[in-house]
C-alpha cells in the first residue's frame, strides 16, 4: 500500500544514506538519461564515501523485457544487494520490477515530479520502442522512496507540468471507475483524488513559476506522493479508465514517443470528457473539460493531436491508436457506456474544440 520509509524534503538524500546502507551494501545504480547522468554521478559518489559498492547500469530503451532481461544477466555478475533506481517513471518502474524479480529490496529516487512511480508497487511494461504492452503488479511497494526537494528542483519545468496532468487524472478516472464503490477505503481514495485535483487546480501555475516556492512543494508532493497514496489505497480497483487507454493508444505510434507520459494522459482526460460529454450526456463532464482546457494550455501541455506531433498523422495511425484504446480488456471499457473506434476519433480529434454550452 505504501513504501516501507519516505524521506522527504530538502536534504532528504543525505539523511536517507544511512537507511540505504541498511538495507543493501553493493547496490545496482539505475539510471537512464544523459541529462541526468552528472547529478546520478554525484549520487554514486556519495554512496561510495558512505562505504558502499555501487555498481551503476543503464536503462537503455524503456521499461521492457529486453532491458530488464540484459540488466538481470548483469545483475549476475555483480551480485548487486540492493537496487536503487534514480530518474523519471521509466527508470523507477524498470528498477521496482527488476528488484521485484530478483528479491531485492528496492530504493526510489525520483529525479522529476513527473509521476508516482516513485510509491506505487506498479510497473508499467513497454516495447523497447515504447509502445505500451500492459501494467504489472509487484508484489511489495519500495523498501524507501527519498523525494529530495533540492534534486526535483533541477529537472526540466516540462516534467512538471506532465506530473501535473497524470495526477489530475487521477480523480477523472478513478471517480468514473470506483465513485459508486461500496468499499470505504476505495471511497475515500476517490476522495482524496479530488482533493489532489482542487490542490492542483489552486496551485499549479503558481507551482510552475515558482520553482521552489511553497506552492511548488505543494504540487511536486501532491504529483509524487499523493497520487502515490492514492494508487495504494484504492489498488487495482481504483482504476485507471479513458484518460490512460487514450494515453496507451497513443504510445503505438512512434511519432509520439517524444512527449512525456503524462502530456499524453492529459489529453486523454481530455478525450475522455469529450466522450462523457457527448456520448454519456454528462454536463458534469462539460464543466470541467471547459475549466481544464485553459490551464493545461497555461501549463504548456498538449491539448490537441497537433500539439502531440500528430499532425501529419494519417487516418490509419489514429484509428490504430483508437482500436488499441478500445481493445477488449482496455480500461476504457470501464465508462460507462460503450465506446466504438469511431466514436473515439471523433473526440481525439476535436479533445481541444471548446465545449459548446447547451441550453
Ligand atoms: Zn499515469
Amino acid at each position: 500500500m505504501a513504501p516501507v520509509r519516505v524521506i522527504r524534503g530538502s536534504g532528504a538524500w543525505q539523511d536517507a544514506l544511512p537507511q540505504i546502507r541498511a538495507l543493501c551494501s553493493s547496490p545496482l545504480f539505475l539510471g537512464r538519461s544523459s541529462a541526468t547522468q552528472p547529478l546520478r554521478n554525484t549520487l554514486i559518489s556519495s554512496l561510495t564515501s558512505a562505504g558502499m559498492k555501487v555498481a551503476p547500469a543503464l536503462l537503455r530503451h524503456d521499461c521492457c523485457n529486453e532491458d530488464l532481461s540484459r540488466l538481470q544477466s548483469e545483475w549476475s555478475v555483480h551480485r548487486s544487494d540492493g537496487v536503487i533506481a534514480a530518474g523519471g517513471g521509466k527508470v523507477l518502474d524498470a528498477g521496482k520490477l527488476l528488484a521485484d524479480r530478483l528479491d531485492l529490496p528496492c530504493i526510489t529516487v525520483p529525479l522529476s515530479a513527473s509521476t508516482c512511480a516513485g510509491w506505487t508497487a506498479l510497473s508499467n511494461l513497454y516495447s523497447p520502442d515504447g509502445a505500451f504492452f500492459g501494467d504489472q503488479a509487484l508484489k511489495y511497494c519500495p523498501d524507501l522512496l527519498v523525494f529530495d526537494h533540492d534534486l526535483l528542483r533541477q529537472a526540466p519545468p516540462r516534467t512538471l507540468a506532465s506530473g501535473i496532468a497524470d495526477a489530475l487524472a487521477k480523480w477523472y478516472e478513478a471517480s468514473v471507475s470506483s465513485g459508486a464503490s461500496q468499499d470505504g477505503l476505495i471511497l475515500q481514495a476517490v476522495q482524496m483524488a479530488r482533493v489532489l485535483r482542487d490542490q492542483l487546480l489552486i496551485d499549479s501555475v503558481d507551482a510552475m513559476q515558482n520553482p521552489g516556492g511553497d506552492a511548488w512543494i505543494r504540487v511536486i508532493e501532491a504529483c509524487g506522493l499523493t497520487a502515490g497514496v492514492i494508487g495504494g489505497l484504492g489498488g487495482a480497483r481504483c482504476r485507471t479508465v479513458a484518460a490512460h487507454a487514450v494515453h496507451n493508444g497513443l504510445t503505438q505510434l512512434q511519432a509520439c514517443h517524444g512527449s512525456l507520459h503524462g502530456e499524453k494522459v492529459g489529453f486523454g482526460v481530455l478525450v475522455q470528457l469529450r466522450l462523457e460529454e457527448r456520448l454519456g450526456g454528462n454536463r458534469l463532464a462539460e464543466q470541467a473539460h471547459r475549466q481544464l482546457l485553459p490551464l493545461l494550455k497555461q501549463l504548456g501541455l498538449p491539448v490537441s493531436l497537433d500539439d502531440l506531433g500528430l499532425s501529419k498523422a494519417s487516418l490509419s495511425d489514429l484509428q490504430q491508436v483508437c482500436d488499441f484504446a478500445c481493445r477488449e480488456g482496455s480500461d476504457l471499457h470501464h465508462l460507462p457506456f460503450s465506446v466504438t473506434p469511431g466514436a473515439l476519433l471523433e473526440a481525439l480529434v476535436g479533445a481541444s474544440e471548446p465545449s459548446v454550452r447547451r441550453p
